[in-house]
């Protein structure tokens, strides 16, 4: 059993390991409920430790059935074993050898921690803590070590067995039903990079030269049937591999990349050596049951798997406080490969847009935490959005500050000198400012500090002088553990537009460091000087997000809608339109409140209008323009006392008022972009697709399409996964004539296909009705729904708690009643997936009194229950605290 509350570890606890294991030799004879795992370590002691130190192992509900040290059978009072831990207490001074067997029950590992089964085929997972699970050891990421991994396994059960690293050898075990196959990986790597995977698999192979000219066998195993869904993963995966050796110097460095698609998985991906373990929704794609947005996510999720081989496997973290050295830097790199790919702008906007939604109201929460977290209970609850996607606006920022140059310089550097070690963010940082000469020190407490920082502009502008004056604040809010905090280095990029739209030169800056078009804010206030205008310009503050910060201006709506019109920064273009789409939904949340008439200004209607039936600009960037920003996001921008279902109505208000008087022009836009071209799922038909179904989505909530008959037809006509869902959430979530036919059909049509059946959870799930939670209720006890895997879960329950705001938010509190309960439930089985869903009352705090009560009560009831997980006892007690 696990301690109730373990102990919380702390960085500055941190301290090298007393024993290194330079070699790892794995013997694992699989069976479904008594797999032995037979582990021999070469284990030396580190320089400085003293002799008769106890070696310690960690372990995780372990069963150990034999031990041997240097061959002899230890004493009993020379050893102390439990589940979790084994101590030799008196290992010899010089290097030995440490022999064990343990046994496992794969079959009983709902976990998805550790070695288990996923329709019928054994597969890890490691990170963060998982190989304490298969066999004693130091499970830490300093820790390297070169294994040798010998499966074995029923030829019938398991004709597929794969390892890390390059094949070795593969045989019959003579006289048995059973075979073998021997991997290994040159590379020395952390316990949490170790996989294996064996079962009986179908394979799609291809091959890559890379630019070192070494020949790379590329496979992907997916369970049979589904072979002909692996076209688009493996091309992504070509154009990965090519673009990391083009825009990072950074070549492929074994003789074999494989990567194995399995149906119940915690994560999206884990990017273990040689042998990447995907959930199968980041894998499989067809035109039929795949939308564009699953097409662009296995892009990424590919991409970022593979870019780990580099940021994360070669070069790994010292402890889990420096996860965002991997991931922050991983994302990145994965945003700048599609950015590469498709739209820079559209994927831009993308990316902010998720780091609003998600990464925002966590730093703005109780569950707020620094980029580099100093503390944590469960290491499993810190693969956040902060983590991830905030770190990865850490790695944007260095990048903007110190130019495209500088920057690839100490990447350069960080390759060369870290190749082979676990580091930290400190020597990260130390290699930029080897490469830039720049001073990085403020710039650190990016990882420090938790919260949003909030940054004010205020323009005033001089005719008789020509002067034009930018004042900045910046404030970063109190979070939980840090109530006081220090300016931050933020560089906010500028430009200064004038009346006829072109970017206007000015004589002189003063006032702060500029280099390019970047201010560097490094004060609490700082007010900037232009110089020699001789017409008031209207500044473009943020362009392209510079930085994760909330940007308050003093900029009217005119300005703003000048800028939605005129600016040439695309990111900064749809920003200022959205900044009065925003300001009019809170205004309508507020009227609603009061039972007064939402109203919208003509201005900010025709201004959606002229950028949605623009030609010149690209069709994705068209639908973003339009598209309304979601409850959530309306919800964190008024940040207190929230009322969701205000939310909710004032929000389908503006949308109707928009469809109503934008009837005329959605129309046209709307039969203008059918299509009979084949199906693509490239960027530019993927943007026609966005537009036209967000149109579809107006014309259905609108007057003109009440009667069902436009959206039924589009839903019929439908020759994609992504128009056919489009359509039934518009039909769904208007209640439109027909929705329940609509459902039907779609279901007929896919189930046999869980990820496509997951749509269907979804679109139900979403809707802001009543009746939904009934409805999410009992679809649970439908055969298409199991509480065992992950993305049923996520499909069902998880969108509900967070992509239905109204009704997971419900006044009455049975919302919170059913999450929390449901969440209970799922961590008697797996407490990671339970933890993950709870997260959703992150924001709790933040709505008004009636909600906020029952929030707390459906915490406090959790709380008050002994038998919860580590994992979810952290996130409770964080939310509560
Ligand atoms: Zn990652």
């Amino acid at each position: 059993m696990r301690p109730e509350t373990p102990a919380p570890v702390r960085l500055e606890d941190y301290r090298p390991p007393a024993y290194g294991i330079t070699t790892v030799h794995l013997d694992i004879r699989l069976a479904p409920q008594a797999t032995r795992v037979r582990a021999r370590l070469a284990v030396s002691p580190a320089e400085g430790t003293e002799a008769g130190t106890p070696l310690v192992l960690d372990g995780d509900e372990l069963k150990l059935v034999a031990l041997a040290l240097d061959g002899r059978v230890l004493a009993e009072d020379a050893i102390r074993v439990s589940p979790d831990r084994l101590e030799i207490l008196s290992p010899p001074a010089g290097p030995f050898t440490l022999e064990m067997e343990t046994e496992l029950d794969p079959d009983a590992n709902t976990r998805l921690m550790g070695l288990y089964r996923s329709n019928g085929t054994y597969c890890t997972q490691c990170e963060a803590e998982g190989f304490r699970r298969i066999t004693y050891f130091l499970d830490r990421p300093d820790c390297l070590a070169v294994y040798t991994t010998r499966i074995e396994a029923r030829k019938g059960d398991a004709p597929v067995l794969l390892g890390n690293g390059n094949p070795v050898e593969h045989g019959d075990v003579p006289g048995t039903d059973r075979h073998y196959a021997i991997w290994h990986d040159p590379h020395p790597k952390p316990s949490y990079l170790f996989a294996m995977v064996a079962g009986d698999l179908a394979r799609v192979s291809d091959s890559f030269t890379t630019s070192e000219g070494r020949d790379v066998a590329l496979n992907i195993y997916v369970e049979h049937g589904n072979e002909g869904a692996c076209d688009w993963a493996m091309d992504s995966l070509k154009r990965s591999m090519r673009w990391d050796e083009e825009a990072f110097g950074r070549a492929y460095d074994l003789d074999v990349f494989n990567i194995v698609a399995v149906s119940d998985f915690n994560m999206g991906a884990m990017e273990n050596k040689g042998l990447n373990i995907f959930n199968d929704k980041y894998v499989l794609a067809e035109p039929d049951t795949a939308t564009d947005q699953d097409y662009a996510g296995i892009e990424t999720v590919i991409a970022h798997e593979y870019f780990h081989n580099w940021t994360g496997n070669r070069i790994t973290c010292r402890d889990w406080f420096q996860l965002c050295l991997k991931e922050g830097l991983t994302v990145f790199r994965d945003q700048e490969f599609s950015a590469d790919q498709r739209s820079r702008a559209v994927k831009r906007i993308a990316d902010v847009r998720l780091l609003k939604s998600h990464q925002f109201p966590e730093d703005a929460g109780p569950l707020a935490h620094p980029v580099r977290p100093r503390l944590y209970h469960e290491i499993n609850n810190f693969y956040t959005a902060t983590v991830y996607e905030k770190g990865s606006e850490v790695v944007r920022m260095l990048k903007c500050l110190l130019g495209d140059v500088a920057f690839r310089t100490g990447m350069d550097l960080y390759f060369d000198r870290h190749d082979g070690e676990a580091t930290t963010i400190e020597a990260f940082l130390a290699c930029f400012q080897e490469a830039s000469g720049v001073d990085l020190a403020q710039f650190a407490l990016w990882y420090e500090q938790a919260g949003t920082p909030m940054v004010r502009a205020e323009s005033h502008y001089a005719k008789e002088t020509g002067r034009f004056t930018l004042t900045l604040r910046q404030q970063v809010p109190p979070t939980p553990k840090q109530a006081d905090k220090k300016p931050m280095h933020i560089p906010v990029r500028v430009a200064l537009i004038g009346r006829d739209g072109r970017e206007l030169r000015p004589a002189s800056v003063t006032g702060a460091e500029m280099t390019g078009d970047v201010i560097h804010l490094r004060e609490t206030s700082q007010t900037v000087t232009f110089t020699g205008l001789a017409e008031r310009p209207v500044p473009s503050i943020l362009r392209g997000f510079s930085a994760p910060v909330s940007l308050n201006s003093d900029l009217a709506d005119e300005d703003l809608l000048f800028l939605a019109a005129n600016d040439s920064d695309p990111f900064n273009r749809w920003a200022a339109l959205q900044t009065v789409v925003m300001n009019a939904l809170i205004a309508a949340s507020a009227c609603v409140a009061r039972q007064e008439p939402v109203t919208l200004p003509d201005a900010l209607v025709a201004a959606i209008e002229a950028n949605t039936v623009d030609g010149t600009l690209e069709h994705a960037f068209r639908a973003l323009c339009l598209q309304l920003p979601g409850e959530a996001d309306i919800a964190r921008e008024i940040g207190h006392d929230v009322d969701p279902e205000a939310i909710r109505i004032a929000r389908a208000a503006v949308r109707r008022t928009i469809a109503d008087r934008m009837a005329r022009a959605i129309a046209a836009e709307y039969a203008g972009l059918a299509s009979t071209d084949a199906f693509s799922p490239e960027a530019a038909a993927a943007g026609r697709r966005s537009l036209r179904n967000v149109l579809l989505d107006y014309i259905g909530h609108g007057e003109s399409g009440s009667d069902g008959a436009l959206v039924r037809a589009h839903f019929e006509q439908a020759d994609n996964m992504t128009d056919r869902l489009a359509a039934l959430n518009v039909l769904v979530h208007a209640a439109l004539p027909g929705h329940e036919d609509a459902l039907a059909s779609f279901a007929a049509r896919h189930k046999a296909n869980p990820l496509a059946m997951d749509k269907w959870f979804m679109v139900q799930a979403t809707a802001a009705q009543d009746e939904t939670l009934d409805k999410v209720r009992a679809l649970t006890r439908h055969p298409a729904f199991s509480a065992g895997n992950p993305n049923r879960v996520r499909a069902l329950i998880g969108a509900f708690a967070t992509g239905n705001q109204s009704q997971f938010n419900r006044a009455d509190g049975a919302g919170f009643d059913y999450v929390a309960g449901f969440a209970r439930e799922l961590d008697r089985r797996n407490p990671q997936a339970a933890a993950r869903l709870l997260s959703a009352f992150r924001s709790w705090r933040a709505l008004e009194p009636e909600r906020r009560k029952h929030a707390e009560a459906a915490l406090r009831h959790l709380a008050s229950d002994d038998g919860l997980s580590a994992d979810m006892r952290d996130i409770v007690d964080r939310c509560l605290q």
